[in-house]
């Protein structure tokens, strides 16, 4: 049996694992003790996870629709047909009619080449990728507060924290290695204060749980700054010599009373002021948060807030202390990097200024407006303005909000082309699907959620005729005009650190088994740990004073309830790769919803009922599930299964700043399915 060192495929934690090789087939896998993170652990994702690679639904052939079916079809015949109709389309309507999806489960090398087809083989800033459905708000936010929308120390700083407020992340169950590194500080003497409206494993684990009404973030975080300001717990030397904007932000807080911050979020003011004491008498404090803030119409503001608390409190730049934003997919991180976004190239280089550097590196002319986001070219799509899509290990017929306009905006591009591993709801709309080599089956770099850029390792063949995508992309760059002469994804890493400062000294020969930590900018420098130890990317720190808003849906007679989306620690995403891993699948084997006894009582439904959950935008059928962790008046609903896809029921409600939409917030009503 062989063991192949290589990075875990699923969440953001980026843990070290040896899949296990024998005859051809990945037969299980262990964790690597000596990894910086994961230290010899892995959770259960990691531990079953590989299964599905050798799953007989894989896609081994090219697929070409004709009529009803997808027929199959020989590479260079699809690759051919791909150029010739994305060209044609390009001629008759413009480079701007036609965009692409990338991935947050491919590589940092196949994100970068597929950004680069977008800008110079298309000719099209239409490039974008799931980020923009988890955190859009992060890279917003933290980008104009700090000057890097990433999280600001490594994982294993929360060890040395004192206080860690864990925001809208079910921490113990998504990211579990991160929930390691906490317990590690819990057991040092750090108060963990969870706010979540369900009460999730790590809110049990907490000192202090807050449970808020669904959408009344910013209250609570401004609430929690009012209290540290009139207590005096502000950190004054790190405010004036490294920051700016703090009156208008202490001006704007100060009418978030804990007894008016009460009367939005539902929290008792005594709870907001012992938490917030808590947060701000620590001598380091850290901030945790996920998809729970993120995943709304004032994100990008719910970040600015967490921001402004810890900057207010010098709680950033040194261990122990700073802001960590949990990513999601294993690369939605390096996908960020390697500016698969719409206004930025590789490196958060910004379209208007790099544009020329670009021009330069890569010999051909670029496009020069911003193009659109991954919700604006389903818009585009449906009106007709884009025609043609490239969709790339991403499933947006479960993914986006919404799905039954997704549907109607895929169904009406004249050309769709979707690249994955197996049959998704979106590869049954293309018209051309091409089967793509899994994890296991490829080189290429992985950055996980702390900045740390990693080799994933090829320990099996692709399976049947499917390919690396970076394959693919070259192939399609080639045929498009644009040199893309690469013998393997180590010589794409060498383009990416000769045109990305923050990867500027990042070789494979350098990252080993435990990676760098980006900013690495040349060969000679170690990885940076802490962000903004001395100096913040931005100069001096931005606070920006932050107001409460209503989500777009409130409980009204029709749909008296509130429902919120999420995860369940046995399956990841869309559920294409676990639901496939038959003890994953065993453990969670179908759609349910989560529900209040009381809400249940009310409604008529007992546990275990198959019930009918709806919104103003579709109905779906699940198991109930009755449980006192979830507040009165509100359901939750795990987003993994496509028998009862969420999204049928989420609207496209959109933060303005970061176009992220507001998956956590929707009106609904419940009964029994009989
Ligand atoms: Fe994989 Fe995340 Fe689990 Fe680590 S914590 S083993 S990266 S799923």
């Amino acid at each position: 049996m062989e063991k192949i060192h290589t990075t875990c495929v699923y969440c953001g934690c980026g843990c070290g694992l040896f899949l296990h090789v024998e005859s051809g087939k990945v037969v299980g896998a262990s964790p690597s003790s000596s990894h910086p993170l994961s230290q010899g652990r892995l959770c259960i994702k990691g531990w079953l996870g590989a299964e599905f690679v050798n799953h007989p639904d894989r896609l081994k052939t090219p697929l070409i629709r004709s009529g009803e079916r997808l027929l199959k079809a020989e590479w260079d015949e699809v690759l051919s047909l791909i150029t010739a109709r994305f060209k044609e389309i390009k001629d008759r309507c413009g480079p701007d009619s036609i965009a692409i999806l990338t991935s947050a489960k491919g590589t940092n090398e196949e994100n970068y080449l597929l950004m680069k087809l977008a800008r110079a083989g298309f000719g099209t800033n239409n490039v974008d990728h799931v980020a923009r459905l988890c955190h859009a708000p992060t890279v917003a936010g933290l980008s104009y507060a700090f000057g890097s929308g990433a999280m600001t120390n490594p994982i294993s700083s929360l060890a040395q924290a004192d206080a860690i407020l864990i925001v809208g992340s079910n921490t113990t169950e998504q990211h579990p290695l991160v929930a390691f590194h906490m317990l590690r500080g819990k057991a040092r003497g750090a108060k963990i204060i969870a706010v979540d409206p369900r009460r999730t494993q790590i809110a049990d684990l907490a000192e202090l749980h807050l449970s808020p009404r669904l959408g009344t973030d910013i209250a609570w975080i401004n609430c929690f700054l009012n209290v540290i300001i009139q207590e005096g717990l502000i950190d004054e030397e790190f405010i004036s010599k490294r920051t700016t904007g703090f009156d208008e932000v202490r001006e704007a807080v100060s009418k978030y009373t804990p007894e008016a911050a009460e009367k939005i979020t539902g929290i008792p003011a005594h709870k907001l002021r012992e938490a917030a004491l808590a947060y701000g008498s620590a001598d380091r404090a850290a901030i945790v948060y996920a998809m729970g803030i993120t995943q709304h119409t004032t994100g990008t503001d719910n970040v600015q807030a967490l921001a402004n608390l810890a900057l207010a409190t010098g709680n950033v730049g040194m261990e122990g202390t700073g802001v960590y934003p949990l990513r999601g997919h294993q690369n939605v991180q390096g996908a960020c990097d390697m500016g698969a976004l719409p206004d930025l190239y590789s490196g958060y280089q910004r379209v208007a200024q790099a544009r020329e550097k670009f021009e330069q590196a890569w010999s051909t002319p670029l496009p020069e407006n911003p193009g659109l986001t991954a919700l604006e070219m389903i818009d585009a799509a449906k009106e007709g303005r884009v025609k043609g899509l490239l969709v790339v290990g991403e499933n947006p017929m479960m993914s986006y909000p919404d799905r039954n306009r997704v549907k109607q905006a895929l169904e009406t591009l004249e050309f769709l082309v979707v690249c994955d591993i197996f049959p998704t709801e979106t590869t049954e709309l293309a018209d051309v699907v091409l089967p793509a080599a899994s994890f296991a089956e490829k080189d290429g770099t992985f950055t996980s959620t702390e900045r740390r850029i990693q080799l994933i390792r090829q320990a099996l063949p692709p399976c049947g005729e499917s390919r690396p995508e970076w394959v693919v992309v070259a192939d399609l760059l080639s045929r498009f005009g644009v040199a893309a002469d690469y013998r393997s994804p180590a010589d794409v890493m060498e383009e990416i650190a000769r045109v990305t400062p923050i990867y500027g000294g990042v070789s494979y020969d350098r990252l080993g088994t435990g990676g760098l930590q980006w900013p690495c900018p040349s060969k000679d420098h170690p990885g940076t740990g802490i962000l903004h130890a001395e100096k913040f990317s931005v100069g001096l720190a931005r606070f920006r004073p932050v107001e409460h808003k209503e989500p777009f849906e409130a409980p009204e007679e029709e749909f008296p309830l509130l429902l919120t989306t999420g995860r369940s620690l046995y399956h990841f995403h869309t559920g294409t790769m676990t639901r496939r891993t038959s003890l994953l699948d065993r453990e969670v084997p179908g759609p349910y919803v989560e529900m209040n006894p009381e809400d249940a009582k009310k409604f008529g439904v007992r546990g275990g009922q198959k019930v009918v959950v709806e919104s103003r935008r579709g109905q779906l059928y699940m198991d109930a599930r009755l449980t006192l962790d979830v507040p009165k008046g509100t359901l939750f609903v795990p987003f993994h299964f496509s028998e009862a896809c969420a999204n049928v029921l989420t609207s496209q409600a959109l933060d303005p700043k970061s176009k992220i939409p507001e998956f956590k917030v929707t009106a609904a009503r419940v009964r029994r399915a009989d």
